[in-house]
């Protein structure tokens, strides 16, 4: 009799275990995050579905040792990131028990954009930077090498000599921004270098891979270094003046995909530089966004230019313009929508204002 319901109990056991084993084999090959998986996206989320029943098999059944059975006194530790925070939306992320395997969801707070940096240490103004591995360092304000990093407004005219539409080189926003810092630390070093084509331009997350994380940079014929290059330890101050040739859908979904890609990539070559984001000269309902869900993620500052762009700070028809030779010319009427001296000016004035010297 006690044999008989040995045999039948062992007989349920079997049959559960492999009615189990069914189960997880069909979850495996049935799963759409497998077929992902194959194409090499997103592994984790295929793995952690098939874990989870093959534990409860184990538990249940018994036919493994105590290791995969569920503790009692969960030790939860951050697995993965399910879904980036924004300003806007609550992020979440997968919790998992590094005794037994347990998981568990958990929200992310929204981001807070701060827009500030400055604080003030033993009388020195001094700007937090947060690092790629989000450490914080504390940086003078006042500079000691700066990048430059901008479309046509950077460096537009003259066969990418000045940013465009200023009359000549000692009037864009570059010069007037120099010039300050130059007051304060006679010993600054600069460089600029134009990124319209590298980066702007960029219509899906391939050629950024391909054409920007592979450094260094494609050059496009412009006179900039090589970006690669450009990307040095000893930078304390990047402004990155970007956005306004986002201007169709490719674009923008690249811009989204990848503008945070980007600042990291930054993080990484140039440790303990503060990030200053200006947009918006043109375009800045398209990016702006993107720019402060980036600069609150990493706690950097932004500009937006929108409300300068005025037609009064416009270039003007017929104005001249200072060729690379040195001669005059006269503007292209499809250039004077850029700023002129006067909104360049203005340009120069807002990014010294957030600079804080
Ligand atoms: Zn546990």
């Amino acid at each position: 009799m006690f044999k008989k319901i040995l045999c039948i109990l062992m007989a349920a056991v079997l049959v559960l275990s492999f009615a189990a084993c069914k189960d997880e084999i069909s979850l495996q090959t049935g799963s759409s995050d497998d077929y992902s998986y194959d194409q090499g996206e997103s592994s984790e989320p295929a793995s952690t579905e098939s874990e989870a029943p093959k534990n409860e098999v184990s538990s249940n059944s018994q036919t493994t040792s105590g290791d995969s059975k569920k503790c009692t006194n969960h030790n939860f530790v951050e697995s993965e990131i399910i879904t980036e925070p924004t300003t806007k939306i609550e992020g979440s992320k997968l919790l998992k028990c590094s005794k037994c395997g347990e998981e568990k969801t958990e929200t992310i707070a929204k981001l807070v954009f701060k827009n500030n940096s400055i604080i003030t240490e033993n009388g020195v103004k001094k700007a937090v930077v947060k690092r790629i591995n989000g450490s914080k360092i504390n940086v003078n304000v006042v500079p000691n090498k700066v990048l430059f990093l901008g479309n046509s407004l950077l460096l537009g005219m003259s066969n990418y000599s000045y940013g465009m539409c200023a009359t000549d080189a000692k009037n864009d926003y570059y010069y007037h921004v120099t010039q300050a810092i130059l007051k304060k630390n006679p010993n600054c070093k600069f460089e600029r270098a134009h990124i319209a084509h590298r980066f702007e331009a960029i219509e899906n997350v391939k050629d950024f891979n391909e054409n920007i994380l592979n450094l260094p940079w494609k050059n496009n014929g412009e006179k900039s270094p090589a970006l690669g290059d450009l990307f040095t330890k000893d930078l304390d101050l990047i402004i990155i003046q970007a956005g306004d040739n986002v201007n169709n859908a490719a674009r923008k979904a690249a811009f989204t995909e990848t503008c945070g890609k980007f600042v990291e990539l930054i993080k990484e070559k140039c440790p303990k530089a503060r990030i200053i984001w200006v947009y918006g000269w043109y375009q800045a309902s398209t990016v702006e966004q993107t720019v402060i869900d980036t600069c609150a993620k990493w706690e950097m500052e932004c500009i937006s230019l929108a409300s300068l762009h005025v037609p009064a700070t416009e270039a003007k028809a017929g104005q001249p313009y200072e060729t690379e030779s040195g001669g005059n010319a006269i503007v292209n009427n499809d250039w004077i929508t850029h700023p002129g001296n006067e909104g360049m000016k203005k340009v120069a004035d807002a990014i010294l204002n957030k600079i804080n010297l």
